[in-house]
């Protein structure tokens, strides 16, 4: 994306804060973007219906089963949306995190403190009773443990949906004079999915027992004359496997997902806000708890709680995807046959939630792909702000020529034609794909060869650290010289850095080292320490013989040594022979 989307999005927020912030914004195309109401929510319920899938749910509800779901609808003139599971197991200990958080949890078994609307709500004004009725224990014994010692009114039991119901009632007549927030748990789709499957009655009559509890609260609500200034949220915290009797998979953008099981569903009072055009859109499970906040005049959720991944309903725009890449970050420009480390910084510019595929390169050829589905969070819809996420790659050189290789890295273009699983659920393609490649930094994979040379059964080491290929590497002792070839693979030039024994080969000031490249003198850089002398040269690109020629090297032998060695050999060995005979 460019500064100019950047400059007309404010322009059109700009303009939107000067209207009445209730009507159509004609500029944005697929959907109205607005307030809640004009007057804030001060008691809000969620309902979590557990594991009700998306399809059948709306088998039930368009053959009209569902008519306390129906005339909420109604009511707020919003449709049942969809939504996704976008980061974790489609699972009721992960989803309800999600849910009542609006922060990606992943999958942690037990939601971390202060993260939930409970808490949230309790610590911005104390006067709001928090409550929590759940159909299963586990809300007490695993999912939140740090969330319930804040909360005032906590219960949780393996009990059916009317009991919840009787205690859910119970506690709006005793706090209608009061704002609350209310969460109501009911566990028995999930119950009767797993024991009878997804196609049994028994799943169909749960689904229909939720409506009918949820309506008695609904009921409540009405004789306590609060129906109006109560906001009420319903939705699931996972789908269920079509015919199956389970619902545990990956989350959306896995390539062994399942959309019957991250796919949900959110129906919500949204007030005077229409969201019908964007119907056929997708949400995320997160957007709920920015719901509720954007309900209760906590609309700035989003500088107050940065972590938060979700938007509220009506602030989630749907009409641009795309993801750049804007920048490449090396751990080294220079190794020798190590592994480099490359994070590329891949970045959401649109206000859809995307899983894109990032891909990094060194030159032509592929390092290696990776995508950003779980446990990588998916890179959320720009709504408040920009979503990045570094993707870190490892690029193994060891086999790799030596040379200088330009880095460079690609996000795939999501699009709905897509093959992959995370672009079916959106119906839009991605328009702006210059972004979407990024070259950036070089890299120089050195060869570093260690050549023995031999002098009178003396070994010593001479090594070349070069970005090129070094071959017919020769030590002469009379012309106090040592030769090789380098051919340059790639980059702008070659260069050589030799480390060169001074017990075999050195010069002094007076008489320099020569380095000759294709017989043509070249100057150079040298380093020494008391044993080694290293030099470094350059050459241009080709195949050139290098010739490093020092004023002193090591002598092989004296003739005369030689004769003494072997007389002393011949002598020993015959003493030898003479003390065998005498004993
Ligand atoms: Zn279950």
């Amino acid at each position: 994306m460019d500064e100019v989307y950047r400059m007309s999005i404010s322009s059109i927020l700009f303009i939107f804060l000067l209207a009445v912030p209730l009507c159509c914004v004609p500029v944005v195309p697929t959907l109205c973007v607005g307030e809640p109401s004009s007057q804030d929510f001060s008691r809000v319920i969620l309902f979590s219906w557990d594991g009700i899938q998306y399809n059948h749910l709306m088998e039930l509800y368009t053959s009209g089963k569902l008519t306390n779901l129906k005339q909420l609808v109604n009511e707020t003139r919003l449709p049942i949306l969809k939504a996704l599971i976008t980061d974790h197991t489609t699972e009721t200990n992960y989803g309800h995190p999600s849910l009542l958080s609006g922060v990606g949890q992943g999958t942690t078994q037990g939601c971390p403190d202060n993260i939930t609307v409970w808490e949230k709500i309790e610590a911005w004004n104390s006067s709001w009773v928090t409550a929590s009725i759940a159909g299963k224990s586990k809300f007490r014994d695993q999912i939140f443990l740090e969330a319930k010692d804040d909360v005032d009114y906590w219960y949780a039991e393996n009990v059916y949906a009317g009991v919840v119901t009787d205690l859910a009632t119970e506690f709006v007549q005793n706090h209608s004079a009061h704002s609350f927030f209310l969460f109501v748990h009911y566990r028995e789709p999930d119950y009767a999915g797993h024991n009878y499957g997804e196609n049994s009655q028994q799943y169909e009559d749960a689904i229909i027992e939720c409506d009918n509890q949820a309506g008695r609260i609904l009921s409540t609500l009405e004789v306590k004359g609060i129906r109006d200034s109560t906001a009420i949220l319903i939705t699931t915290d996972h789908g269920f496997a079509e015919g199956g009797t389970g619902h545990s998979g990956s989350a959306w953008g896995a390539p062994d997902s399942d959309p019957n099981l991250y796919t949900i569903w959110i129906a919500c009072s949204s007030g005077t806000v229409d969201l019908s055009e964007a119907a056929n859109e997708y949400w995320d499970q997160n957007d709920v708890a920015p719901t509720i906040y954007s309900l209760i005049g906590l609309g700035d959720y989003g500088s107050r709680w940065p972590y938060i991944r979700g938007s509220a309903l009506w602030e989630r725009a749907f009409n641009v995807r795309d993801v750049a890449i804007i920048g490449i970050q090396l751990s080294t420009n220079m190794t020798v046959r190590e592994p480099v480390y490359i994070g590329v910084f891949v970045e959401n510019h649109g206000n859809y939630t995307e899983i894109p595929t990032v891909s990094v390169y060194y030159d032509g050829s592929l390092i290696e792909t990776k995508t950003l589905v779980y446990p990588n969070a998916p890179l959320s819809g720009y709504s408040h702000g920009a979503s990045s996420s570094e993707v870190t790659f490892t690029w193994n050189t060891e086999n790799v020529s030596p040379g200088t290789y330009t880095i460079s890295a690609k996000a795939s273009v999501v699009s709905a034609e897509g093959a992959s699983q995370p672009n079916l659920a959106y119906s839009k393609n991605e328009t702006d794909t210059a972004d979407n490649t990024l070259v950036d930094g070089v890299v120089t994979v050195q060869q570093l060869l260690t050549h023995c040379v031999v002098v009178d059964e003396t070994p010593f080491q001479v090594i070349t650290l070069s970005n090129s290929h070094v071959t017919r590497f020769n030590f002469s002792e009379p012309d106090m010289k040592i030769s090789f070839n380098v051919t340059t693979i790639s980059g702008t030039h070659g260069f050589c850095n030799v480390t060169i024994p001074k017990t075999l080969l050195r010069a002094n000031a007076t008489y320099p080292w020569k380095v000759s490249v294709g017989g043509v003198d070249k100057a150079y850089d040298k380093v020494e320490n008391s044993t080694h002398t290293f030099l470094y040269f350059t050459y241009a690109l080709g195949s050139h013989k290098v010739e490093i020629v020092g004023t002193w090297a090591i002598s092989e032998f004296p003739t005369f040594v030689h004769l003494l060695l072997f007389l002393i050999l011949l002598t020993s060995a015959l003493i030898t022979k003479m003390c065998k005979r005498k004993s």
